[in-house]
């Protein structure tokens, strides 16, 4: 049995509050829910995750340390260290107390877009940044999704397997048992226009039987979440799909109380 996750990425945004009242105000709705989880038989238990901006990193250490809640940074460098202006390498990343590291998200994907390159080299840069976060003892979650135009013109699988398959080369099917993936629609993200549940469905299916043509143990046991205007009305409905195993939430994780009733949704 698959434990499911939901992972709340802040994107750069500042909340409305102070980052350290929010991470502070999730810590608080995730007890209650814990309570009510705990007088429902029924109920499964998630993982819940935060993925502040890297400057605030200190705050959701201290904030979270020693609760149930785990955090981790939007990016990582693809190299251990050295002449990078800007990047952090994945060992500095773990010295903060992270678990998880996002990886390949469409939205910085789309800072390489003036410089053209293929997205065939951009995945190459994906497994990099994920043998980084293996390396490193860091949960990656990596991030797939098929732009609108792909999306228009069928090619969703094609986009998705080229990723699956550049992953299993680089660190081989068995690594990917312990990994979380993550579908990320590109036309869905911040649009209000949500995946279907059954379209959702199919995809992770496709996913996990990509997956299951070389291992079948890491097909069954791969996380594979869904991110793109998740809210609180419409999370169950999604992750109740057999290969969902809960989510990845931008914009409605900045709201401690929808973000919870997200969470909800996946026990
Ligand atoms: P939204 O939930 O705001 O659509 O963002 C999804 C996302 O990109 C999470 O990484």
């Amino acid at each position: 049995m698959r434990k499911p996750l939901v992972a709340g990425n802040w994107k750069m945004n500042n909340p409305t509050e102070s980052p350290r009242t929010l991470l502070q105000n999730i810590l608080h709705s995730a007890h209650m829910l814990d309570s009510i989880l705990s007088s429902s038989e029924n109920a499964l238990p998630i993982d819940i995750a935060l993925f502040p901006p890297s400057v605030y990193l200190r705050e959701a250490q201290e904030v979270l340390s020693g609760s149930r809640l785990q955090w981790g940074t939007q990016n990582v460098s693809a190299y251990d260290e050295g002449p990078y202006t800007g990047e952090i390498s994945a060992s500095m990343i773990k010295g903060f107390g992270c678990h998880y590291v996002l990886i390949g998200h469409s939205e910085r994907r789309c800072l390489y877009e003036k410089l053209e390159l293929d997205q065939y080299v951009l995945d190459q840069i994906v497994a990099e940044k994920y043998a980084q976060a293996i390396n490193n003892d860091l949960t990656p979650i990596i991030c797939i999704g098929e732009t609108e135009d792909d999306y228009e013109s069928g090619k969703t699988e094609e986009v998705i397997a080229r990723l699956l398959d550049i992953l299993i080369a680089h660190k081989g099917p068995k690594a990917l048992a312990n990994v979380v993936l993550a579908y990320e629609p590109v036309w869905a993200i911040g649009s209000g226009k949500s995946a279907t549940p059954e379209w959702a469905q199919s995809v992770h299916s496709f996913m996990r039987q990509r997956i299951a043509k070389h291992d079948q143990a890491s097909s069954e046991s791969v996380r594979i979440i869904y991110g793109g205007s998740v809210k609180a009305h419409n999370a169950a409905a999604i992750f109740c799909q057999a290969d969902v195993d809960g989510g990845l939430i931008g914009g409605a994780s900045l709201d401690a109380e929808e973000f919870i009733q997200i969470c909800f949704g996946a026990t």
